[in-house]
């Protein structure tokens, strides 16, 4: 290449061809002006190249399937990243047209997106669903024209994702509809739901609970500080309640809370008896997500069970005060009079009909009491052989134990019961063997050892039970039809059962209508 520098000097002279030294140097100058742009043709050249082949691999790399359309739908030529979403084989379809390869609603589906894009002249997407082999396949088509007669058709299947969408969708929908669930129970709960988050902040509260308390969903959404100044949480003594202790506080640490009594003070007047639980929320993996509280309105119950109170309060003192007046003047008497005397008999009626009497007061203070759960057992070691002999000795000025025949073996171990109210469930069963049979019959009393429990039994000779009466018999108030002459309330074999189950033992009977009767219960052993 010429340099510029000898351009100069030699544009006055003439060359050795007898040109001209200025035209010379024009086309020295015009040569290198070509050779350089030579040059960068052919680095283009080699870029184009370059991006080419790159483009071609990154074409030949994507899964999509390309179809070239002519605009009646005939397909030019294609190319598939993946065989596999080939509907039919390019033997088949090439030179065919789209809509008669396909299936007829797909094929319909491609004329009118066909038409669209020569129409607009822009990008026309369409999904279907083809039949493949290995199941039922979505994909989708993007059309684009390539020119007034051309159509390029990128294909791609969508199956995951649309599957995957579909999952979501269905998930959704479950999850709304558990939600929708969730609020219709709370708000058709009877007691007050409040639902707070693993922070305390309450994000839920049915109108139960807003009943209740008076106060609106906002006011109880309120921090718990300003809750405690609203209600002035109580215990039962009416003393502040431990803002640690209350039932959600106690459910975040984890704890199931049940029945824990709150007094509260709701926006109208007075104070409502409240029986609080509450538990812990928490996510499949265990995390703490919040906490429930149940809060259920106690007030009447425990009005009735104050009324109940001091109902067998009354029962049971002031009744029977009077009758042990009675009872103590008849025995008084009878002391004082001769054996003979018509006196004398009344005297004895009227002793035997107070300790009647005073034992269907003690069944129906003693039902009331186990029922409320107010009955505490003061279990001990018991020998039943002498327990059995003290008993019948004590009873025998109201029960004829002289028809009594005990049966109780030489060795016998301890039972662990409470001597009151094991002569409860004596009275009760020996009462009845007296009662429901002839008087010249004999009661069989007896006691059987085992190794963890003895069976005592007692059979006696009388009216017996008919089967219609026997699933009954342990029920409370229940008197079979042919017992209603004789005295009682139907009350013994209710409280003898619960009594002998307190102890940890089983009760039963075995009758035979007009042979008798044999009840059996267990104890355990000391
Ligand atoms: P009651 O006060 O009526 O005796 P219980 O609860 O002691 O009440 O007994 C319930 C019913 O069981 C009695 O009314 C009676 O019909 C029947 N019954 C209990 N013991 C006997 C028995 N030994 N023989 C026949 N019937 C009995």
């Amino acid at each position: 290449m010429l340099s510029e520098g000898r351009v100069g000097p030699m544009s006055d002279q003439e060359n050795p061809e007898g040109q001209p030294a200025n035209e010379n140097a024009k086309v020295r100058r015009r040569i290198a002006e070509l050779e350089a742009s030579t040059a960068r043709l052919k680095q283009t050249e080699a870029e184009l190249a370059r991006a080419i082949s790159e483009l071609q691999a990154v074409f030949q790399a994507l899964p999509d399937l390309y179809f070239r359309l002519d605009s009646d739908g005939r397909i030019r030529d294609y190319r598939a990243g993946s065989t596999a979403d080939l509907y039919v084989s390019p033997k088949v379809f090439l030179r065919k047209r789209m809509q008669n390869v396909l299936p007829p609603d797909v094929g319909r589906q491609f004329v009118e997106a066909i038409a669209k894009v020569l129409e607009t002249r822009s990008l026309v997407t369409i999904e279907y669903q083809l039949p493949m082999p290995y199941g039922e396949q979505i994909y989708e088509a993007r059309l684009l024209p390539l020119s007034d007669s051309q159509i390029v058709v990128m294909v791609r299947n969508i199956t995951a994702r649309k599957r995957a969408e579909q999952d979501r969708e269905r998930l959704l929908a479950e999850v709304q509809r558990r939600a929708a669930e969730l609020d219709a129970t709370i708000a058709s709960i009877a007691d007050g739901v409040i639902i707070r988050t693993a922070a305390g902040e309450t994000v839920r509260i049915n109108s139960a609970a807003v009943d209740l308390l008076g106060y609106s969903a906002e006011d109880l959404k309120k921090p718990v500080v300003k809750q405690i100044a609203l209600l002035r949480p109580e215990t039962i003594d009416g003393k502040p309640f431990l803002e640690a202790e209350f039932p959600f506080m106690r459910a975040m640490r984890g704890e199931r809370v049940r029945g824990v009594i709150m007094r509260l003070h709701p926006r109208y007047d007075g104070v409502i008896w409240t029986s609080v639980s509450a538990a812990p929320i928490h996510s499949p993996e265990g995390v703490l997500l919040g906490t429930v509280a149940i809060i259920a309105d106690i007030t009447q119950m425990h009005e009735a069970q104050k009324h109940h109170e001091y109902f067998i309060h009354t029962i049971s003192h002031d009744l029977r005060n009077p009758l042990g007046v009675i009872r103590g003047h008849a025995q008084m008497i009878l002391r004082c009079l001769d054996k003979k005397d018509i006196v004398r008999t009344s005297a004895g009626s009227i002793l035997t009909s107070t300790v009647r009497m005073n034992a269907m007061i003690q069944d129906l203070v003693d039902s009331a009491r186990l029922e409320t759960g107010q009955l505490e057992l003061k279990r001990q070691p018991v020998d039943l052989a002498a327990y059995l002999t003290s008993l019948l000795e004590q009873t025998k000025s109201y029960m004829d134990v002289r028809r009594i025949k005990l049966a109780v073996p030489k060795t016998l171990p301890p039972v662990s019961a409470d001597p009151d109210r094991l002569e409860r469930i004596f009275v009760n069963l020996l009462g009845n063997a007296l009662k429901y049979s002839p008087q010249d019959t004999e009661v069989l009393l007896k006691v059987e050892s085992g190794e963890l429990a003895v069976t005592v039994s007692v059979t006696d000779r009388g009216v017996g039970i008919a089967p219609e009466d026997m699933q009954h018999l342990f029920e409370r108030y229940y008197r079979a039809k042919g017992a209603r002459k004789a005295e009682g309330l139907g009350l013994g074999l209710y409280i003898a059962k619960m009594l002998v189950e307190a102890h940890g033992g089983h009760i039963w009977a075995e009758s035979t209508l007009g042979k008798g009767s044999t009840f059996y219960f267990t104890l355990p052993v000391a």
